[in-house]
């Protein structure tokens, strides 16, 4: 086997202030590989500008001046977390290809026990923490049953892995028949198989910069996390219709034994509340079905996950 070329890809929002300090980091990762024989000469860091608004691709530029170890790709916008990574894997050119975002809270040495794997026959090594000691309290709860709900509803989850992975050349080839556009490569890369391993290591909280990943993307990337993967809320959705369809009945028959005894019923107050309490779910319901058919939509449009404006990946 010829000594293959590695990619970092680290896609970047708004990341001027850690930039460099990462870049440096990571070029040393590279250095300690290339002093094994483990990669090629030309292996590189390649960062996704996700269409940021602060100095980001200005400084990708200059670090691209310095050294052919550092090349870049400018998106048109921004695409998201998900978007710059996967146009970082489909369009750089190599053997081997690591994600780890900008800030590096991912412990960034450990790239180097990933190859290894790599040399010994895994096609995907998933980071996985040890701990999430520095998680805020509500990451970590939130997290620990975000992923217990994803199991009970039978998708295949690594646990404590994010997006820091590596995957060869030829996995990357398999992720690009999964056209779909609600991504959430968590959920997907599992599915792809081929020979897999695991490296642990401890998370660090945010040295540079604060999070581009608000509750509100934290929601959404969960959201697909269960839909895209599960049909258990429709499932659940029709096991509740049930409930409350049988619950009906002995209300209604309650009511025709009300009558029969004689005993005036009840004014309104009842009736309000039975139409409003099924009124209401069916709302829910519904509410729950528009959701799958706006994901439907959404997937028929076939619409393009990233668009590159610059490409300097090929030097
Ligand atoms: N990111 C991105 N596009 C976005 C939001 C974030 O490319 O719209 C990148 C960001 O620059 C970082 C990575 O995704 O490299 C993870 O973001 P962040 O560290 O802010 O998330 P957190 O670690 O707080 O979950
Ligand atoms: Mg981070």
């Amino acid at each position: 086997m010829s000594t293959p070329t590695l990619c970092i890809v680290v896609p970047c929002y708004n990341e001027e202030e850690t930039l460099r300090v990462s870049a440096a980091a990571l070029r040393h990762v590279l250095q300690q590989l290339l002093d094994e024989k483990k990669i090629a000469d030309d292996s590189y860091v390649c960062f996704v500008n996700d269409g940021s608004k602060d100095n980001t691709w200005n400084i990708i530029k200059e670090l691209q001046e310095e050294t052919s170890s550092y090349r870049g790709i400018s998106l048109s916008r921004n695409f998201g977390h998900q978007g710059a990574l996967l146009s970082g894997l489909f369009t750089a050119k190599a053997d081997i290809y690591v994600s780890i975002d900008a800030d590096l809270q991912d412990d960034e040495q450990k790239i180097i026990d990933m190859v290894h794997l790599y040399h010994e026959g895994c096609d995907i090594v998933y980071g996985c923490r040890d701990n999430r000691d520095t998680d805020t309290w509500f990451k970590r709860t939130s997290a620990e049953a975000f992923y217990k709900i994803r199991s009970y509803m039978g998708c295949h989850t690594i646990p404590n892995h994010a997006d820091y992975r590596l995957m060869s050349a030829r996995s990357v080839q398999a992720l690009k028949s999964f056209p779909e556009v609600n991504l959430y490569l968590r959920g997907i890369i599992p599915m792809l198989g081929f020979p897999s391993g695991y490296v642990y290591y401890k998370r660090k909280s945010r040295q540079l910069g604060e999070s581009k990943y608000p509750l509100r993307k934290m929601v959404a990337l969960a959201w697909n996390g269960v839909i895209n993967f599960s049909d258990a809320p429709l499932l659940l959705m029709i096991w509740v219709g049930v409930l409350g369809m049988l619950a009906s009945i002995s209300i209604m028959a309650w009511c025709i034994y009300q009558w029969v005894s004689g005993q005036t019923l009840p004014g309104w107050t009842s009736t309000v509340l039975i139409v409003s309490a099924f009124g209401s779910m069916q709302f829910l319901f519904t509410g729950i079905i528009g959701l799958y058919i706006g994901k439907v939509f959404r997937e028929t449009k076939h619409r393009p996950l990233f668009i590159v404006d610059q490409d300097c990946t090929m030097r």
